[in-house]
């Protein structure tokens, strides 16, 4: 989606006036407006990328029960397969990655994530043990500004609105479970039992990876 577009206001009009909208538009009829691009296939994990900062950038949280916050960003992430159409620059997101600390890992996922752009990278670069949200912060946006690389394992994933209430996220995960086709690919369109509708898989980024 252009960001840069030129907001202008809309006006009311009568189409049947003669003066409107005589510039032409090409179209191609056969196409289907209402169909979205199949997902990059989870076959190809892991994917090489460049990791760019996402478009709503760095927020601040506050954290549970009184605790400090912590900062996160979404990411937008490109493909790089040189000669491979199909899977060469492509864009996959990320909505969120924090620097909030797991107890189970002792590590965030921005923590993880320069972790593995510096274990690709391959020139010694380690994390400090110690140190704050806002430096962990910044040494990924350094990442960003590189356009570093790194891998990434996507995931299929469709949400199901008509299954899902305010205390339920129905959600089904994997390619596999999306129809095959004749040509041993999956379509990127389910017909959700429960309910009939018909979802669409994103490819969800669920892990980063170092490559070598
Ligand atoms: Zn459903």
């Amino acid at each position: 989606m252009p960001v840069d577009e030129e907001k202008v206001a809309p006006t009311s009009v009568d189409i049947f006036d003669q003066s409107l909208g005589t510039e032409e538009v090409e179209i191609n009829p056969d196409a289907n407006f209402f169909t979205f691009p199949p997902p990059l296939p989870e076959s190809g994990n892991p994917y090489r990328v460049k990791i760019l900062r996402g478009q709503k950038g760095w927020m601040s949280y506050p954290g549970k029960d009184g605790k400090p916050g912590y900062l996160a960003t979404d990411l937008e992430l490109r493909t790089i397969a040189p000669g491979d159409d199909k899977k060469d620059d492509k864009p996959l997101f990320d909505n969120f990655a924090s620097t909030m600390v797991m107890q189970s890992t002792h590590m965030s996922k921005v923590g993880g994530i320069i972790k593995a752009i510096y274990e690709t990278r391959n020139q010694g670069e380690v994390l400090p043990a110690k140190t704050t949200h806002a430096d962990l912060a910044r040494l990924l946006q350094a990442e960003f500004d590189k356009e570093s690389e790194v891998g990434v394992v996507i995931q299929w994933e469709a949400y199901c609105e008509a299954c899902s209430d305010e205390k339920k996220r129905v959600v089904v995960k994997g390619e596999k479970r999306f129809p095959q086709l004749e040509d041993g690919t999956h379509s990127s369109e389910l017909p959700h039992g429960p309910c009939g509708s018909t979802l669409s898989a994103q490819a969800k980024v669920v892990r980063y990876v170092a490559l070598k």
